[in-house]
């Protein structure tokens, strides 16, 4: 009988950290887990999954205009803020019981407590300690704020998933993920939205095609996006919230939405007391198999700051679980990860931007193509797509493709595992096309526009 409580327990019973303790339980393990919120984590609770409910919301407003095109009278629409949250909150519901489900399924005891560790083997849980062989820190992260005057006025993703109303106006301050797509979900839903941010293109990071085609396409939809505009400080008026600019001006909204990064989850842990090296920024430090500086602890998702996404973590939590309790060593590989930005019209991307492609590739072929779907040719709406492939010119390898457009993360979802594969552009070349689609323009690209 071992000398411990548990073989694993986990803090966090978010994505990575789920998955992490069902397959540990399902290899043998006798595991336990804390989590001081809702089971599920950030993906489920406030972010990924009641985001994109929020978009197919937004999105509505343009399918009713676009209706016209193709015949259809539609009368006068109304949209239900109150409505909508409460379908969405019932829908989080649902998931959080499944997720509940599943640990209980699976043999996983469930504490509601945020943990602490004591020493490398034991955890605070309340008022009880338990101890367990190994450890796996899951605690995800959360949204950062600058410190500036004012900014206790202001919300973030966390809130704006649970506001009372719909904002008449709303400034959404950041160009990253969160940013892009609050400002379209307000603003398909009836805000007037303002982003303000500090960069000259939003999203950094992505390809430079498609950080200024979703700046034109957000423009086109109404978003009053404000380039090169840092917020000084923010007060509270009889009118709403005053923001006071770096040039001088201000700007007078209902609601201030922060969307300027997130960090890990350490706080409160015990990290340090018990030496595992944490990053400056926070960042648990883990090797190739997730492992911490104190061997038998690890970490997964969002609290090593790796690639932060869902899926990423899942994956870590999973080849975690099967590396120490399933016996196949599963290190992973976060090289050609796809990605979406579910900003209207959406981003989907996988590999390289044609500026980092340079760096790492040297001679590349860039293919590059902007055209109007087919579906606005009736519709009338002035929105372009934009897809984009990145060839390593010396082994013809596809290395990025990049798509601005409707279905754009749906379209990349499938053809990343050509390029995680290592397919080439022949390959490209030889697959037949399907017709009518937009997707069939990544097989039929035929000149690059630069070598
Ligand atoms: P991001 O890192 O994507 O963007 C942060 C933004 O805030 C950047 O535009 C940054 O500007 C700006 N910023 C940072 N500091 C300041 C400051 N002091 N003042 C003004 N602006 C500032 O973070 P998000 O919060 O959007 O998202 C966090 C992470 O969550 C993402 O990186 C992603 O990993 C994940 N996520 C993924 C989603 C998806 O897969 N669809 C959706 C949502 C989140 P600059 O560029 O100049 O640094």
């Amino acid at each position: 009988m071992s000398q411990f409580d548990f073989d694993l327990f986990v803090l966090g019973a978010g994505s990575g950290g789920v998955r992490a303790a069902r397959i540990a339980a399902t290899h043998g393990a006798r595991v336990g887990i804390c989590e001081n919120s809702r089971v599920g984590g950030t993906c489920v609770i406030r972010g990924c999954i009641p985001k994109k409910l929020l978009v197919y919301a937004a999105h509505f407003a343009e399918d009713f205009e676009d209706a016209r095109g193709f015949g259809w009278d539609v009368g006068p629409v109304r949209f239900s803020w109150p409505d909508l949250i409460r379908a969405k909150d019932l829908e989080i519901d649902r998931l959080n019981q499944v997720y509940l489900s599943l640990l209980a399924e699976s043999g996983v005891e469930l504490y509601p407590h945020r943990g602490r560790f004591l020493d490398p083997h034991q955890v605070q849980l309340g008022d009880e300690t338990i101890s367990a062989e190994r450890i796996l820190i899951a605690t995800g992260g959360h949204p950062w704020v600058p410190d500036i005057p004012g900014i206790e006025h202001t919300i973030t993703s966390d809130e704006a998933f649970f506001l009372s109303e719909l904002p008449q106006r709303v400034a959404v301050v950041g160009g990253g993920y969160i940013a892009c797509e609050f400002a379209g979900i307000f603003n398909g839903l009836g805000s007037e939205v303002f982003q303000l941010y500090r960069g000259e293109a939003v999203l950094r990071g992505f390809d430079h095609d498609v950080r200024g085609v979703v700046g034109v396409e957000m423009q086109k939809k109404g978003i009053q996006l404000m380039l090169e505009t840092v917020v000084e400080r923010i007060r509270k008026t009889e009118q709403g919230l005053e923001l006071s600019l770096r040039d001088g001006s201000t700007l007078e909204v209902d609601q201030v939405m922060y969307a300027t990064g997130r960090v890990p989850n350490v706080k409160g842990l015990g990290l340090q007391d018990i030496g595992i090296e944490v990053r400056p920024s926070g960042g648990v430090v883990v090797n190739e198999m997730s492992q911490s500086s104190i061997e038998h602890i690890y970490a997964v998702g969002d609290v090593t700051s790796r690639i932060n996404l869902t899926p990423v973590a899942i994956q870590e939590g999973h080849a975690f679980a099967d590396t120490v309790y399933g016996g196949i060593r599963r290190p992973v590989n976060h090289e050609f990860v796809p990605s979406a930005v579910f900003c209207q019209p959406p981003v989907g991307t996988v590999g390289f931007s044609e500026e980092d492609a340079r760096i790492h590739y040297g001679a590349i072929d860039v293919y590059r193509s902007q055209f109007k779907p087919l579906k606005h040719t009736l519709s009338g709406r002035d929105e372009k797509t934009l897809m984009k492939l990145i060839v390593d010119q010396a082994s013809q390898k596809i290395i990025g493709i990049h798509i601005v457009g409707g279905d754009a993360p749906e379209i990349v979802q499938g053809f990343a595992i050509a390029v995680r594969s290592g397919l080439t552009k022949q390959h490209f070349d030889c697959t037949i096309g399907i017709h009518p689609t937009a997707a069939e323009e990544l097989v039929t690209m035929r000149s690059p526009i630069q070598g």
